[in-house]
């Protein structure tokens, strides 16, 4: 198996870090070229939104990738990866790959001090590590999918068929369980 990272901008070395750790092999996409290699699925790594959707029109990747994940691709998007997956950004006319039926809000626990940890539940896999860095939170979802987390009465991952995204940050963590979740949806 072999797991596309998305490194444009922001955390995607965390990701490789994990994956290493997991011993899967990965690599990074950077160009249009990149996504045409063959993968297996494909993290979009946390950062700044704005600037990776920029950069995904600006190298012309954005087609692209929201083909290949419309397709069936499995992805794992992480923070900035979440919001470039939603449909929808709230109070924003923005729409990135806007693959999966839910609204988001960019900075939802304010700009400056949206920064905190905490434990919860993703599905089935009880008390998660989970860091938030002026993450957004899911205000709702469409037909089809599953919410997996809710932190402090809000939707911080969910899933829509392969696709899966978190507000928080695993890969900032030691504990792997969120990466081997999305690893079995690969290997189904
Ligand atoms: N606030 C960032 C954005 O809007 C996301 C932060 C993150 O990925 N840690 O894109």
């Amino acid at each position: 198996m072999v797991v596309g990272i998305l490194a444009l901008q922001g955390a995607f070395a965390e990701h490789e870090k994990v994956l290493d750790s997991l011993e899967e092999d990965w690599f990074e996409i950077r160009s249009l070229q990149d996504l045409n290699r063959s993968m297996d699925g494909i993290i979009l790594p946390g950062g700044e939104s704005t600037v990776q959707g920029k950069l995904l029109n600006d190298f012309g990747m954005k087609d692209k990738l929201r083909n290949i994940i419309v397709e069936g691709l499995p992805v794992f998007g992480t923070c900035a990866g979440l919001i470039l997956l939603s449909e929808r950004i709230a109070d924003e006319d923005t729409v990135h790959l806007g693959t999966m039926p839910m609204i988001v809000r960019r900075n939802g626990y304010g700009r400056q001090l949206g920064s905190f940890s905490s434990k919860g539940r993703f599905g089935r896999i009880q008390d998660v590590d989970m860091e938030f860095i002026r993450a957004p939170y899911i205000e709702s979802v469409g037909d089809g999918v599953e919410i997996l987390s809710i932190v402090e009465g809000r939707t911080v991952a969910a899933r829509f068929d392969k696709q899966i995204v978190t507000a928080f940050h695993p890969e900032l963590t030691d504990d792997v369980r969120v990466h081997q979740f999305f690893l079995d949806i690969i290997n189904n």
